[in-house]
């Protein structure tokens, strides 16, 4: 997608609902025209998180995020960004490769598995946050029968939007020429990132892409197996919960905003909807969690407030990210369960539920790795014709 200078009114109407930034219609037609003109940062914007909610506010559908993903891209372009953040066979120490210090033996026998799956047309595309992270969540008979792809090297690039189309574009196509080998037709998928990658801006952007592979969300996956009775669903909860929508989906067809709500209810949940929902939804603020607290818990506690709101007891997510909102939220007697850890309770078996825990262990040795070596986070990189290059 691209901003659309000619359909855009200067209206800011974009920034004034942002619910994070907070602006004065003035300084929302300030900062508006301002980047329209001069393509470089407004100060106006220094909280933007990146969202792409204000995508769904624009009453011309002139897509005002795209504007700030492009001043971005321009600056991380010439700047880089620490090579730590690029999961790539590259990049020897990098958040992945850390996350392999933790439960080594089981994570390395599984990723033997994830980077060398066999041919075949239909596969569980996992994304790095299953493969490295949580991945308590792939220890399931939900996902037997089909091979599973993840890790580095199958990493959906998301890193190369920061670098403009031209490295989208050789990434997308690298990895479709990796998929084409393995004969893959359809992809079911975990992460809402990779998905936006993939049906979002890969298929947007390189024909062939569109062309060669479906996808499809692993709640769709399961709604389709229980209507083919290949599947049971014996465990029914009655319970009030609410589905937190990822903006990773922001811009995706609604098919993948009714899929999740379909299966909570074939799974007896009593579904109710915060304020903001679907295209319209609050992010989790997963992306400022460790580079900023004080925006961090304006954003989560916008967000789980909407849930109390309307008495929620459970919330679920789709994204690993947004597991974010789990600890905050639990504070607030709210429980979150990961979509997939739900489907595994109703056919029966009794996911460990160690999301925070996980995440909690992950993010300290993250900052006891970065503390004794400085360095990772201070040697920057950036993405040329392909490769990863000092800058
Ligand atoms: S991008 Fe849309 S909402 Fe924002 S100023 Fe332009 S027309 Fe108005
Ligand atoms: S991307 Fe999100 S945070 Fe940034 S201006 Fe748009 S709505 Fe606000």
């Amino acid at each position: 997608m691209k901003f659309i200078e000619a359909t855009c009114e200067q209206c800011g109407n974009c920034l004034v609902e942002c619910p994070y930034l907070k602006l004065s219609r003035e300084s929302a037609k300030e900062a508006i025209i301002h980047m329209i003109e001069t393509r470089t940062e407004s100060e106006s914007l220094k909280n933007c998180i990146g969202c792409a909610y204000c995508d769904s506010i624009c009453p011309t559908h002139s897509n005002p995020s795209e504007l700030i993903r492009e001043i971005t891209v321009k600056n991380i372009s010439k700047q880089g960004l620490p090579r730590f953040y690029f999961i790539s066979e590259e990049v020897p120490v990098n958040s992945a490769t850390i996350a392999m210090q933790l439960e080594t033996a089981t994570k390395e026998k599984n990723l033997k598995e994830y980077l060398n799956p066999p041919k075949s047309e239909e596969m569980f595309y996992l994304g790095c946050s299953l493969s490295y992270i949580q991945t308590d969540l792939l220890n399931t008979k939900l996902l037997e029968g089909l091979p599973k792809i993840g890790g580095a090297k199958y990493c959906c690039g998301g890193i190369a939007t920061m670098f403009g189309d031209e490295e989208i574009n050789i990434k997308g196509k690298s990895l479709l020429d990796e998929f084409n080998q393995l004969g893959v037709k359809k992809f079911i998928m975990f992460c809402p990132g990779c998905l936006g990658m993939m049906k979002g801006v890969y298929s947007n952007l390189i024909p062939e892409f569109k062309n060669s592979i479906e996808f499809q969300t692993f709640s769709q996956y399961l709604i389709e197996k229980y209507h083919k009775d290949e599947i049971q669903f014996t465990t029914k909860i009655k319970e009030r919960i609410t589905f937190h929508d990822p903006c990773a989906w922001i811009g995706l067809d609604d098919e993948v905003y009714s899929a999740p709500r379909e299966l909570l209810e074939i799974l007896g949940y009593d579904v109710v909807e915060m304020k903001h929902n679907r295209k319209m939804t609050l992010c989790c603020g997963s992306s400022v969690s460790d580079s900023n607290k004080e925006i961090y818990n304006e954003i989560s506690g916008m967000r789980i407030a909407e849930a109390e709101e309307i008495n929620a007891k459970l919330m679920a997510v789709s994204c690993t990210g947004c597991l974010s909102l789990a600890k905050p939220a639990r504070e607030r007697n709210i429980e979150t369960y990961h979509m997939l850890e739900l489907a595994q309770i109703a056919i029966g078996e009794k996911p460990p539920h160690r999301t925070i825990e996980l995440r909690e262990n992950y993010k300290k040795l993250i900052e006891k790795t970065v503390k004794a070596n400085p360095d990772l986070l201070k040697d920057k990189v950036r993405i040329k014709n392909g490769k990863i290059q000092p800058i």
